[in-house]
């Protein structure tokens, strides 16, 4: 194959264009109803079509044959605008400083007449670049527009366009291509290429191009080459470095068990494999993304991998998901600060596993009924969510007697939100013949919004008093929810502190691999 994929499948008719749908039926439209726009602003993320689109455009509007909107790609115009040979579209990559100084010249024959198309189409990759000179260029002529004058702009970053150009442009949005997109596109091209290929490689392939149809291809022109001509999972795996969905299963159950032999085993292995550790963390975090939808919903995952997650899922719970998903994409945003990528792996790695979901800390040293009460006995996580659902139904009206009862209350019974605030920072008074007498910080007076305060009064109704009443002023406090609250946060975080730097693990990665604890990363165990 001579020709790269990219280049030999770049779409030359609006028909041939994928996933961008929303954008190429407006343009149709608008082209069929003869609504041409003299300046267009495509933007969107590198390789999803925002040059070819221009293309096809400027095809559609100097073609001598078009079909409806559709340039007919066979004719002088077409073939010459393909070929980047007409002499009425000019084509101009802000991004190389070379063309940039041509700018102004460039425009200034826009003041001409078409030699020999319809119109005389300027388009401008990356126009972000441009320089002020060459925007105030071409902004009188934006003003005034020539009728034979269009511009199709592109950009992968429109913040940097000043507003006096975006605002005289038809902006349109190219989103990201789908995952399942890029799939059929390949299998199709594949097909046509009678090239040799297996679903799974296709499948990594795609999710690797991430949104990128042409980054796609560019793959799929690698891995045929790698692949001796055939494109399969294993090839395409070790091109990019890529490791098994079992793997990264195993890492985050390793994590979860603290089995630093085992890990220390596993990280060797994925250096030996040759595989990338971005990537690696890439897909943890997918994985953990996936944990946390499989506590919703097991749709669309097949039998082999719902017993996995169930595993994995039944040793950690939404909130450490959370966390673990925060460490990971922290942990590859911070690995090109690492000295290098395996270290940076390990430290993350490490990250996780100091810290444990609530239940998995208390479940080992002590077993009191409430504990017990509190693990889910069931397997499924759709039954897990009824169970809580039904907990905090169980009880009802709670005695409000003292300030300690009124924290109880706003830490059980007041969902987060605005209404929250208000109670977190008012102390408790008095309730005496069903009105309950809050003060209110007087710093947090900007709380006191009738909104807040009845949905407050509604809680109260619901937990403690049907016919309560709510009174609040503003005063002077000593002892309210937030500033307990506070004060407990503090001591958690500091008896973790404790505990990780005890930890003989932890002291042996300070003391061998002059590790350190970030103290700003470290969160309280509940
Ligand atoms: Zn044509």
């Amino acid at each position: 194959m001579s020709l790269a994929l990219a280049r030999k499948w770049r779409p030359k008719k609006f028909s041939e264009l994928v996933g961008q749908d929303h954008v190429v039926r407006a343009l149709t439209n608008a082209l069929e109803q003869g609504r041409v726009h003299h300046a267009w602003l495509f933007t969107g993320t590198r390789g999803v079509g925002k040059t070819t689109l221009a293309r096809i455009i400027a095809k559609a509007l100097n073609c001598n044959a078009p079909k409806k909107s559709d340039p007919c790609g066979v004719c002088d115009s077409c073939v010459s605008i393909d070929r980047g040979r007409f002499v009425d579209v000019i084509e101009l990559d802000a991004a190389s400083n070379t063309q940039v100084d041509n700018m102004r010249d460039l425009l200034d024959t826009a003041a001409y007449k078409p030699t020999v198309g319809d119109y005389k189409i300027f388009i401008i990759d990356e126009v972000h670049m441009l320089s002020r000179s060459a925007f105030n260029a071409m902004l009188k002529t934006l003003e005034e527009p020539p009728e034979h004058v269009k511009f199709i702009l592109a950009t992968t970053d429109p913040q940097k366009v000043p507003v006096t150009v975006l605002s005289r442009c038809l902006q349109f949005n190219l989103k990201p291509i789908p995952v399942p997109i890029i799939e059929d596109q390949m299998k199709k091209i594949l097909g046509e290429e009678n090239i040799e290929f297996d679903s799974q490689g296709i499948e990594l392939l795609s999710r690797y191009a991430r949104g990128s149809l042409r980054d796609g291809l560019s793959l799929l022109d690698q891995s045929i080459a790698q692949g001796n001509g055939k494109v399969e999972e294993e090839s395409v795996k070790s091109m990019l470095g890529v490791v098994d969905e079992s793997l990264v299963q195993s890492l985050v159950e390793i994590t979860l068990n603290q089995d630093a032999d085992l890990l220390t085993q596993k990280i060797n292995d994925i250096e030996r494999m040759g595989a990338s550790f971005a990537f690696v963390l890439d897909e943890m975090a997918s994985l953990l993304q996936r944990l946390s939808l499989f506590s919703l919903t097991t749709q669309g995952l097949d039998e082999r991998l719902i017993e996995g997650y169930q595993r994995l899922f039944d040793q950690t719970d939404d909130e450490h998901l959370q966390l673990l998903y925060q460490i990971v994409t922290i942990g590859k945003r911070d690995l090109l600060l690492a000295p290098d990528e395996k270290v940076g792996f390990t430290m993350t790695l490490l990250r996780m596993m100091a810290f444990l979901p609530d239940r998995g800390r208390d479940r080992k040293p002590q077993k009191n009924k409430e504990i017990a009460n509190s693990i889910p006995t069931s397997k499924s996580p759709a039954t897990q969510k009824v169970r809580t659902k039904v907990d905090t139904h169980a009880q009802v009206m709670i005695d409000l007697k003292t300030n300690a009862d009124w924290k109880v209350f706003v830490s059980k019974k007041v969902p987060s939100g605005m209404a929250k605030m208000l109670a977190e920072n008012s102390e408790f008074e008095s309730f005496v013949e069903g009105v309950l007498r809050l003060s209110l910080d007087g710093d947090q007076k900007h709380l006191l919004v009738d909104r807040y305060k009845d949905k407050l009064r509604d809680l109260l109704r619901e937990h403690i008093d049907a016919k309560c009443r709510l009174k609040i002023k503003v005063g002077a406090v000593s002892d309210t929810p937030l500033a307990t609250e506070e004060s407990e946060i503090k001591q958690r975080l500091d008896q973790t502190t404790r505990d990780l730097e005890e930890d003989p693990f932890v002291r042996s990665l300070k003391d061998d691999l002059g590790g350190k604890l970030v103290s700003e990363s470290i969160r309280p165990n509940k």
